[in-house]
């Protein structure tokens, strides 16, 4: 392979050192070559990781790599100019640059909310908003490594004749946007009538073969499994561990924009479980590359109505009992039977885990509260932000932490749900409602209602 990042006409990275990564079985260790199109393990069936060599990670240095990361972050080159890419030797090293496909995604905010963190009693809370993105939400910073990586497979020979996925809507927005970039023909299954417009649309805009079948995102799961035992279709689920390399720069990024360190807690929405993997697999390579000198603890927040690693961690995180999961306005984590599961159950354990779970009205109450600061949060980060409540309620999350949220998509890619809930058409007590006031067009009325309403 061409690039591997040595040559002297790269700026600024380390002279004599290869960064290598290849595929391995995180059940019994079985390594594979990336230009394998393979999704687990054949000896044991087991999922599989991209794994990186550790030693020229930890010999650059951690010097080295900030000023790195840092010129990067101010670059408008290709690839740098994409968060992901920036972090190239981490996610793919040995890709060469005229096959990434990018959209500029990455390199989002992390909003500090002080008035919440007062109401709290935390020393901070961030919101770290993955879902300023092209398509919306965090599935671009997995989608630009897939498919890139797939540009790089059929352009090396590999008979590929479309990407494939089963979707809560967001999967699909983004393999739709970042393959169409690519010229790679799509096929996504969605579960008929359980996602948004705003979701809908986004692939068949694209152009994508779009299938919308009459069953739940589990369902859709299991047939796109099927339909990609044929090598050609090439899967683009978080089951092929491409889907989540590029996700894992989202705890580089929450560590740069802290300054290399990390907070107390970061918690995170969940559903098929492969985000908070990725998440786990940032932090391991910033403590290796001498960026960090501790871990976080992570916290998993999930649905009341989908809730399947809950039940599993209250049980103690035994092998998992898939559900049925049930409707919930954060419709993209409606998922009982989480591939990424034994993924989940690794990083809870590394990183002193805990899962959370909220209920519908929790949710959109959270929602809405921290809306109140000025943010439009998803559902989604409703979930995660009713967990951090929860949590410092009953004491698990001290006072005087450092908090940092990861908010999966753009509330305006929810904006159906949001408008109900202000209206007080959702059946539940909508303790932030905001209900517009209807008034005749007449100067008098008008006068006297803000009479009424303003200090
Ligand atoms: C996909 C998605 C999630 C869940 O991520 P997993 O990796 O499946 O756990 C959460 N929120 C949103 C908005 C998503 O699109
Ligand atoms: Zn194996």
């Amino acid at each position: 392979m061409k690039n591997d990042l040595t040559e002297s006409e790269r700026p600024g990275v380390a002279s004599g050192l290869k960064y290598h990564a290849w595929l391995q079985c995180i059940e019994c260790g079985e390594q594979y070559s990336l230009s394998r199109v393979i999704y687990r393990c054949e000896r044991c069936d087991g999922l599989l990781s991209v794994e990186h060599d550790p030693e020229p990670i930890r010999l650059t240095g951690r010097e080295r790599w900030k000023s790195l990361f840092e010129s990067r972050m101010a670059s408008f080159e290709h690839p740098w100019s994409s968060g992901v890419w920036g972090k190239k030797e981490w996610v793919l090293p040995g890709i060469d640059d005229q096959h990434i496909t990018t959209l500029g995604e990455g390199r989002t905010p992390l909003l500090s909310v002080p008035a919440f963190a007062r109401e709290l009693d935390l020393e901070y809370v961030g919101i770290k908003q993955c879902g300023i993105s092209h398509t919306g939400s965090f599935k671009d910073l997995g989608m630009t490594v897939l498919v890139s990586h797939v540009r790089s497979l059929i352009a090396s020979g590999t008979p590929i004749r479309a990407v494939a996925c089963a979707s809560t809507g967001d999967t699909s927005a983004a393999l739709a946007a970042y393959a169409s970039a690519a010229g790679i023909p799509t096929v996504v299954f969605l579960p008929a009538g359980k996602i948004s417009m705003a979701q809908l649309v986004q692939p068949i805009a694209c152009g994508s073969l779009v299938l919308s079948l009459d069953t739940d995102f589990d369902g859709c799961m299991e047939i796109v499994r099927a339909i990609t035992l044929d090598p050609s279709i090439y899967l683009a689920n978080s089951m092929n561990p491409l889907r989540i390399e590029g996700q894992k720069t989202v705890s580089v990024e929450l560590a740069q924009q802290l300054g290399w360190k990390v907070p107390d807690w970061v918690i995170i929405p969940g559903g098929n479980l492969g985000n908070v993997s990725a998440l786990g697999q940032g932090f391991r390579l910033l403590r290796l590359a001498g960026l960090i000198d501790r871990y976080p603890r992570i916290c998993v927040a999930q649905s009341e109505n989908a809730n399947p690693l809950y039940r599993s961690y209250r049980a103690g995180l035994g092998p998992l009992v898939p559900m049925q999961a049930q409707k919930t306005l954060a419709s993209a984590i409606q998922i009982g039977n989480p591939v990424s599961y034994p993924r989940a159950v690794r990083a809870l354990k590394e990183f002193d885990g805990v899962v959370e779970q909220a209920t519908e009205e929790e949710l959109a109450n959270a929602a809405a509260r921290v809306d109140r600061f000025g943010l439009f949060n998803d559902p989604h980060t409703g979930v995660a932000l009713a967990a951090l409540i929860k949590l410092r309620a009953a004491g698990t999350i001290a006072a005087g932490a450092s908090v940092a949220v990861i908010s999966t998509a753009h509330g305006l890619k929810f904006a159906d749900s949001k408008a109900a809930y202000h209206e007080g058409r959702l059946d539940l007590e909508a303790k932030y409602k905001n209900a517009p006031v209807e008034l005749p067009a007449n100067i008098e009325a008008v006068r006297a209602e803000l009479g009424r309403r303003l200090p």
